[in-house]
């Protein structure tokens, strides 16, 4: 946020922010991406959204169709950012398990924040079926412990979303009968998640921009953001080559967002995710045999699952800067061999990153951050169907009909500590601890 500087100047405010490295799978499988101009020359609008991914992408469809007029700019193309390149597993509830969020906020709140997400979750296949929108959805989760002490979790975890939270798609699968669903004796136990699913993200991402642009949304990539100002009571979003000005902005660039906005970079921080994939595995590959999502219980999560034409993507490898880390096809092979000793020469067709953005406590942050201008980001990896639901709600909430991101807001999202020069050491000295506390 800055105070308005002359156009000429404005390229030179040094605006930074991280770049997706390699070339994804999901570009190569996407089919049709239609390209949107650059923004060129100054337009006016009652909504202005900075951001295209999920939220931003998802808010410009409801406020369009709502009848708002709504200009939405992305700084590369749609799906360069982490809605079009992550590991497409919907999960279920928040990023914290029920349990978790009732020690802290209470039984009612805890319920409300799963009750929303189950409602992102239908809210998300919905939209899709809705939108003519091709996503290749799978059904199920498996959620593996890779040491013993986690497998009574697990089994508590599927007891209480039964009786407490009526979430009755929960197993429990002992030690036997997870080696036979993930194809791998690596893990000591897990739950089956029958209520849920995983998707191709890119497909959902292209196809929400189609969306947002038939409803009457103006889309522009290759336009960055560079300002965010006040003017005669309005806002106005600045750019290279135009102004965008607003009665109301949301700011949805989550870990991309660079120093574009303090009040989101100081409470969400960007974590490199990287990705890999196999070429197609054959038929007969005990892997995943019942074509779930599979996540385990390491604090630096390993996703996989298999896409439509039974490769295997593989996520696990996580960088706690923006430096994109070197050997990463060796790398993501070897998490591989652990899981699967088979694969362990299958050399991997394409490995890409993206960057998740986290907060301290995991919970998404939703905050007003100077009058009009509002933040939501910070899905910290549990994006897929909350992303797309939050960009709903900050529209109903624009359109004046309900306000069900109160919920988020009240979480009261703390910054990291350590102010902007010191949060990024300390957050990778807490990170890597728990990293190392995977391995004992
Ligand atoms: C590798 C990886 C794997 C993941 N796996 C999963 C998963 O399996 N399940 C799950 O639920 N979640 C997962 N996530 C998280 C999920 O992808 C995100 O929570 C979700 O996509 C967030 O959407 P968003 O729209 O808020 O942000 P993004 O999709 O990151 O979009 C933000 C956009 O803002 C743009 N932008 C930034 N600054 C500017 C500016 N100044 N001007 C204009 N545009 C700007 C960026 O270019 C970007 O396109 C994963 C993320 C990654 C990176």
């Amino acid at each position: 946020m800055g105070a308005g500087v002359p156009p000429a100047q404005r390229v030179t405010l040094a605006y930074q922010s991280p770049i997706s490295p390699g070339r994804s799978w999901y570009e190569d499988s996407v089919g049709e991406r239609p390209e949107y101009p650059a923004l060129d020359g100054s337009v006016s609008c009652d909504v202005a959204i900075i951001g295209g991914g999920y939220t931003g992408l998802s808010a410009a469809t409801h406020l369009a169709k709502a009848g708002l007029a709504v200009v939405l700019i992305e700084q590369h193309r749609f799906g360069d950012g982490a809605s079009g390149r992550n590991g497409g597993q919907m999960g279920t509830g928040q990023r914290s398990w029920p349990e978790e969020l009732e020690a802290d906020l209470g039984f009612e709140r805890s319920r409300a924040l799963f009750d929303l997400a189950e409602e992102a979750k239908a809210h998300l296949l919905d939209f899709a079926a809705a939108n003519a929108i091709e996503i290749d959805y799978a059904p199920g989760q498996i959620s593996a412990a890779h040491k013993p002490r986690y497998v009574d979790d697990y089994r508590r975890h599927a007891d209480i979303l039964a009786e407490r939270y009526n979430y009755p798609y929960l197993t429990f699968l002992d030690r036997e009968a997870t080696a036979a669903a993930v194809g791998s004796a690596r893990y000591f136990g897990a739950v089956r998640d029958a209520g849920t699913g995983h998707i191709h993200p890119m497909k959902l991402l292209v196809g929400t921009a189609r969306a947002a642009a038939a409803a009457g949304a103006r889309l522009h990539e290759n336009t960055a953001a560079i300002d965010i100002s006040r003017k005669a009571g309005r806002i106005v979003v600045s750019t290279a080559r135009g102004d965008v000005t607003a009665d109301k902005v949301l700011v949805a660039v989550n870990a991309y967002g660079g120093n574009l906005e303090p009040v989101s970079a100081a409470h969400v921080m960007p974590i490199g995710s990287f990705i890999g994939a196999t070429p197609p595995l054959p038929d007969d590959s005990p892997v995943i045999p019942g074509g779930e999502a599979v996540d385990d219980s390491r604090f630096v999560v390993r996703y996989f699952r298999k896409t439509s034409d039974n490769r295997l993507l593989f996520g696990g490898r996580e960088v706690y800067s923006t430096d994109d880390p070197k050997g990463l096809k060796d790398q993501i092979r070897r998490q591989i061999a652990e899981i699967y000793p088979t694969l362990a020469r299958t050399e991997l067709t394409h490995a890409w990153g993206g960057y998740v953005g986290i907060t301290m406590p995991r919970r998404p942050f939703v905050r007003e951050v100077m009058p009009g201008v509002v933040s939501i980001a910070g899905f910290s990896g549990h994006g897929v169907m909350l992303s797309n639901f939050l960009g709903r709600l900050y529209a109903e909430t624009v359109a004046g009909n309900r306000d069900r991101l109160r919920l988020f807001r009240e979480l009261n999202i703390p910054a990291f500590p350590g102010g902007r020069r010191l949060r990024a050491p300390l957050l990778f000295l807490a990170l890597n601890w728990f990293a190392l506390r995977d391995r004992i």
